[in-house]
């Protein structure tokens, strides 16, 4: 049996940025994956980091994106100069846009609410009309109403960032174990074994980041994880040009020139086939934010199932029965990529979750269901 100072399950945006934030303050960390057979969000996102549409009536989730987006300017630049992967990381703020003039309005009141929740911590965004639009993004397409923009948001190229953090990780002493589903974990509090690939591993803290795995994993060690499968489509054009300056949210285009455009969110259980109807409905909608792109060829497209929570919320908690055993598990890989490398880590690393994120425990779950 191999001993560690934590064992981290699940190889993906979360689990890595978690172990390598541990490997970076000095831990002993071994990190396990199923491997290639696994759903993986973490290989088939849209790359942003955005923080505009981020909790509503959950100030503490907006601050919380808020502070990993801020983070991001020096996590892309301190990941590059440990591995010398370029995450491609852009933090010009960004544009959600608002196809009719009833998405307009609406989109004009969520923005409104989210300021007045904001509170002192503020909420800096702007509505653009039409023709305000149109300036920012010469390209835009005449029916589309106006968008919101906030100096927020940023993107990443996920695949990049998954392999610096990686890389980054091993970098730090970190032992990285891909084919190891995990198939057994004895628990008891600060003591975990955990037997997978046909080894076994031991620590005194464990965190469990295994996508839509948690759900099965958590029970383990006293966690109640309730993730879901979200499936949303993706295509990937040929390169063109550089033509779209602005990130947006749907379409933009990547450093490489192809552009990327997203994406549907869809309740498809575990399957994660592309079908016709969805990839038209996405299609269309992006060549009415911006014409020129049909007669852009597609080269790629594909399915992937996002790690949902019943309120779309992170899940941060540490076993009350198995303490160490900690859980993290979001939708928003990579946004909170940062977040989860120099801050959750560093609260796994002391022991205990801070009031901070509180709001996130797995507790509140047990609140609906007694409801
Ligand atoms: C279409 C789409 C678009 C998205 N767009 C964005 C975006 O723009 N911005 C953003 O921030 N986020 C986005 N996301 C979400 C983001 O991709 C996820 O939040 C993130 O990838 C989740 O990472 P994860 O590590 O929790 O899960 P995963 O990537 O699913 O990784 C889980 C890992 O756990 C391993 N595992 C599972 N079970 C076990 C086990 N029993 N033993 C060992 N290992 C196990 C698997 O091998 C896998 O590698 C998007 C997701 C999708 C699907």
């Amino acid at each position: 049996m191999s001993s560690y100072d934590s064992i981290v399950i699940g190889g993906g945006l979360v689990g890595s940025s978690v172990a390598y934030g541990l490997a970076r303050r000095g831990l002993k960390v071994a990190l396990l994956d199923e491997g290639d057979v696994a759903f993986r969000a973490s290989r088939g996102n849209f790359g942003l980091v955005w923080v505009q549409s981020k909790g509503l009536g959950v100030p503490e989730y907006q601050n919380w994106s808020r502070q990993s987006s801020m983070l991001w300017d020096d996590f892309a630049q301190e990941l590059r100069q440990e591995t010398g992967v370029d995450t491609q990381h852009e933090h010009k703020g960004g544009i959600h846009v608002c196809i009719t003039e009833k998405d307009f309005a609406e989109r004009k009141k969520y923005m409104e609410q989210m300021h007045l929740e904001a509170g002192e911590t503020r909420f800096e965004y702007e509505m653009l009309d039409q023709k305000a639009l149109k300036s920012a993004v010469p390209e835009i397409g005449p029916e589309v109403a106006g968008a919101s923009f906030t100096p927020y948001d940023g993107a990443a190229n996920p695949l990049y960032l998954l392999r610096s953090l990686h890389a980054a990780f091993l970098k730090r002493g970190g032992k990285y174990f891909p084919q190891s589903k995990v198939a057994a974990i004895k628990a008891a509090p600060h003591d975990f074994t955990v037997t997978a690939g046909g080894a076994t591993f031991n620590a005194p803290k464990l965190v469990i980041a295994a996508g839509l795995g948690n759900k099965a994993l958590g029970p383990l060690v006293g966690l109640n994880v309730p993730v879901d499968p979200v499936r949303g489509q993706i295509f990937v054009t040929e390169r063109v040009k550089p033509v779209l300056s602005m990130l947006t949210i749907w379409v933009r285009q990547m450093a490489e020139g192809s552009i990327m455009i997203g994406e549907s969110r869809e309740d498809a259980g575990y399957n994660d086939v592309t079908t016709p109807e969805v990839q038209q409905e996405v299609a269309a909608r992006a060549v009415t934010m911006f014409p020129f792109l049909k007669d852009v060829r597609i080269v790629r497209h594909w399915a992937a199932l996002r790690v949902m929570s019943p309120d779309g919320l992170p899940i941060y908690e540490q076993s009350a029965t198995c303490p160490g055993a900690f859980v993290a598990t979001c939708h928003s890989g990579v946004t909170l990529a940062a977040a989860h490398a120099l801050r959750y880590a560093g609260f796994v690393a002391d022991g205990a979750l801070p009031a901070e994120v509180a709001r996130f425990t797995n507790k509140r779950f047990d609140v609906q269901n007694a409801a």
